[in-house]
């Protein structure tokens, strides 16, 4: 059968047979966010653009070059929702959430649309579930926000293949210093930078630090630190983060390039990677955005939150199941494969298997199924790994021997009473 529609590029179907690990992760998330005491929110799926060029920041990435952006009818400009931060943060404000001095936990889930260029884990249109809170100032919250997706790993099983990255922006005074000092050195230097770093250069020069360009690499190794424009207050605020998450088991990278793409980011930002996955190796990424409330309505109202795709998560474990599922292959690889040349007798190999378990109760010895020649067992014994092959045949039998050959290298089989077979093969095992 020929379709004659195909979908949208970067906007793939999920059919049935794909779905089971989607639903097994969503599972996962809404126990996880009930544990931690957060409620859904569900935001409409286009808003206003200009709550994007805002929320997001116009020299942004998505802003520039990835919003699904056309007029309704009366010639109002919409947008697909790239994220869903702004979105959050509107909702909340409008919907009379967030009183002077509450605190409020959200999360969502659901579909998001950048026109990117289609890749492996790099969708137009991709899922993601996200966490908000709002109304806490602080580094815990920040540390409950993290402890939380490293549970949500642990559910999943991908806790052992990711990674945390975290960095500091600073308050927006510290901030706002660092730029300077970005802008005068990478001004300086002008000529070395690529298109895209030139225009970031003054419109969002920390962005710069995030260039994937090799060429670059050199010059942003040399650019200043935030590290050095942090006042003490931001240090004690980092370095309080950094004790909550390793008091708590989660060993963290401070990654001085991690700026994350949103203008409103301050303080604590951060990232979990994986190596599993190629190039599209973030599989979450969060952090602090203060100013944004005050700009939608909200004074004196904090918000942190993270986002996690997806697709890449479901990728994820789908790889590490798959790796999990080899390895335990690898379990039943035999030590001792048992080989029985004798016709009409399984009463001889069925005893030396169940001796050799039993005086050497930690090596697998499998025995061969089914009568077969001594090649085809052989190769067998090959095909599952064995490591050593125990020969049983009418010779070995009537001496009340047997033979014990490594199948690793190319030393010479060896042939030992029955008594001692267990020790031999103990031995051969062990060079
Ligand atoms: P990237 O650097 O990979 O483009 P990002 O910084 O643009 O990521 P965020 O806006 O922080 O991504 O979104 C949070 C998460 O959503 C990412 O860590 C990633 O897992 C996922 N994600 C972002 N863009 C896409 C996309 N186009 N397709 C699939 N997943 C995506
Ligand atoms: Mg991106």
């Amino acid at each position: 059968m020929k379709a004659v529609y195909k979908h949208p590029r970067g906007m793939p179907d999920i059919l049935p047979g794909d779905i089971g690990t989607w639903h097994r992760v969503e599972r996962a998330v809404r126990h996880t966010m009930h544990a931690y005491g957060y409620g859904e929110i569900r935001t409409p799926i286009v808003e206003k653009t200009a709550l994007f060029e805002r929320g997001i920041g116009e020299a942004t990435d998505i802003v520039e070059k990835e919003m699904y952006t056309f007029p309704d009818r009366k010639g109002e400009s919409l947008t697909l929702r790239p994220e869903n931060t702004a979105s959050c943060v509107r909702a909340a404000v409008e919907g009379g959430l967030l009183q002077p001095g509450s605190v409020h936990r959200v999360w969502y889930q659901g579909p998001m649309f950048r026109y990117e260029r289609p890749q492996l884990g790099r969708q137009r249109q991709f899922h993601q579930t996200g966490a908000e809170v709002y109304g806490v100032a602080g580094p815990a919250i920040e540390a409950e926000l993290i402890l939380m997706t490293a549970a949500l790993w642990r559910r999943i099983g991908v806790f052992e293949v990711a990674q945390l990255e975290i960095n500091t922006l600073g308050s927006s005074e510290d901030r706002s210093a660092y730029r300077s000092a970005l802008v005068e050195y990478f001004q300086a230097h002008h000529e070395q930078l690529d298109d895209d770093s030139a225009r970031r250069l003054l419109k969002n020069p920390l962005r710069i630090l995030d260039s994937k360009n090799p060429d670059l690499a050199e010059l942003i190794s040399r650019a200043p630190q935030m590290a050095d424009h942090l006042s003490d207050e931001s240090k004690e605020h980092f370095s309080a983060l950094q004790t909550l998450l390793a008091s708590n088991g989660i060993s963290a990278v401070v990654n001085p390039r991690l700026v994350r793409g949103l203008d409103y980011y301050s303080h604590t930002v951060f990232e979990w990677t994986t190596d599993r996955l190629g190039a599209q190796s973030a599989i979450c990424g969060g952090g602090r955005y203060d100013a944004m409330l005050a700009d939608f309505g909200a004074k004196n109202t904090p918000g942190v939150g993270w986002a996690m795709g997806m697709e890449r998560i479901v990728a994820l474990m789908e790889t590490v199941q798959q790796e999990n599922a080899a390895s335990s292959d690898a379990e039943l690889v035999p030590d001792a494969f048992i080989v029985c040349t004798i016709k009409d007798d399984q009463t001889w190999p069925l005893q030396i298997a169940e001796q050799l378990r039993a005086e050497c109760p930690t090596l697998r010895v499998v025995q061969n199924t089914g009568s077969a020649n001594l090649g085809n067992q052989l190769k067998r014994a090959d095909k599952l790994g064995a490591r050593c092959a125990v020969i049983l045949g009418d010779d070995e039998k009537a001496q009340h021997k047997v033979t014990i050959k490594l199948l690793t290298g190319n030393s010479e089989a060896q042939s030992v009473p029955v008594a001692e077979a267990s020790q031999a093969l103990s031995s051969i095992l062990s060079r």
